[in-house]
């Protein structure tokens, strides 16, 4: 048993100390869809704004010499983050979704042809689902899924299976299931993948606000994540992708700051990472994230997956002994803090709605993973996703709640 010391940590967030409109306090679980920020991240991003905030790259004053500075230093936190080679490999992006939809467009169009497929996993987000059916359309190229057994695990031995059949292109994988709460085995199906020839894509949306994240040790081709999901600010993301394959890649975005010239007939393009940040990047969001990370890893990635393992195994274990409960993911060793659920009898939402009302904060419905319901089954469920910031007696309050839900409904 391994927790931190959400005493002090919860002094970084003051909006966990707020009550919701039922007057209770609240129990903040909706950590999944976004988590909240610490006071380091808020005191970056307004330190920018209040003392030296300009547009970066072109400026020749202080004001944006100072901004270039720091958003550059952003880069090289990030770089450090995921232990990149090289900030060139470091593309800030509006967020996860931005990210893939960069790579299906920008390495999908210059690489896919009708002949070839994508493939990926049945639980996937959206962001990493309709990209690459968008590809197909383009292209002609098929998407093809791997689906779970029934305990919602995918094994080694399927994944080498739906390889050696398809022989994909691309293989596009969610480090972690935004729903069933999985954490798959990153380095192992990447380097199966590479076995058979496929490039991989590693959504990390939900591996990088839990877990230490090592692309070079993982083999990752590409890589994307959201800043709101690791106490970074929203219209934030990351793209890492290798060298020589951003090297290859055309750009994807045209406008300023992409070029390094233009002329009534055509343009050149910039190096990276400028190549594919067009426009006005994200300076203060980059800011805020770098200090999110910062954050993160003062504490520590690895005392934080500790941290969740723990409750989400108490959630786990609580929900599984409640009376028309069934818990929708594999067993709590093969997750970290997500736990999506069903109650018999009783719509996602109302539960969603009935929680709420006791001050606990969860997310209700289909969480982008639409074909993942459908292969269970059902249209929504309910997700309780921990934090850092949570803690034991919240746990007890949510599973509290929970068994309330059935008393009222069933
Ligand atoms: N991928 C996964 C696994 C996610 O959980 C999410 C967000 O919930 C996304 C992609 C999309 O992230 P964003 O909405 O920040 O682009």
């Amino acid at each position: 048993m391994s927790l931190l010391d959400t005493d002090q940590i919860r002094q970084d967030f003051p909006i966990l100390d707020r009550t919701v409109t039922s007057g209770e306090q609240l129990v903040y679980l909706d950590n999944a869809a976004s988590t909240q920020r610490p006071r380091a991240v808020i005191e970056a991003m307004d330190d920018c704004y209040l003392r030296y905030y300009s547009n970066v790259h072109r400026g020749i004053h202080t004001l944006s010499e100072e901004s270039t500075r720091a958003y550059e230093a952003a880069r090289r936190t990030t770089a450090g983050f995921l232990n990149a080679s090289s900030t060139q490999e470091i593309i800030f992006t509006a967020g996860t979704t931005a990210a893939i939809n960069t790579v299906a467009r920008s390495w999908g169009d210059a690489n896919v042809s009708s002949t070839d497929v994508i493939l990926t996993l049945i639980s996937e987000h959206h962001a990493n689902i309709v990209p690459w059916h968008q590809l197909a359309a383009r292209t002609g190229c098929r998407v093809e899924f791997i689906p779970m057994d029934e305990n919602f695990e995918i094994s080694d031995t399927v994944v080498a299976e739906y390889l050696d059949r398809f022989k994909p292109k691309m293989f596009a994988f969610a480090a972690a299931s935004n729903t069933l709460g999985s954490e798959y085995p990153v380095q192992r199906w990447t380097s199966l993948a590479h076995d058979h020839g496929a490039t991989v894509l590693i959504d990390a949306a939900q591996a990088a606000p839990h877990q230490q994240i090592d692309v070079q040790q993982w083999a990752a081709d590409f890589l994307v994540f959201s800043g709101h999901k690791v106490c970074g600010p929203t219209g934030i993301g990351v793209l890492y992708g290798k060298r020589e394959l951003l090297d290859a890649m055309p750009a994807f975005l045209g406008g300023g700051g992409m070029i390094l010239n233009v002329t009534t007939e055509g343009f050149t393009t910039h190096e990276l990472p400028e190549k594919f940040e067009a426009g006005t990047p994200p300076i203060v969001e980059a800011i805020g994230l770098a200090a999110a990370l910062d954050y993160l890893s003062s504490i520590g990635m690895d005392r934080i997956h500790a941290h969740e393992r723990v409750l989400g195994e108490r959630v786990d274990a609580g929900l599984r002994q409640i009376d028309g409960v069934r818990v929708i993911g594999p067993s709590a060793d093969k997750k970290a803090g997500i736990n999506s659920f069903l109650i018999e009898g009783v719509h996602a939402h109302d539960v969603s709605q009935f929680l709420d009302g006791r001050g606990v904060a969860v997310r209700a419905g289909h969480h982008c993973t639409m074909p993942l319901h459908q292969a269970i089954g059902v249209t929504a469920t309910t997700r309780a996703s921990c934090y850092l910031y949570n803690t034991p007696a919240e746990v007890d309050r949510l599973l509290e709640a929970v068994a309330g839900v059935r008393a009222k409904f069933a």
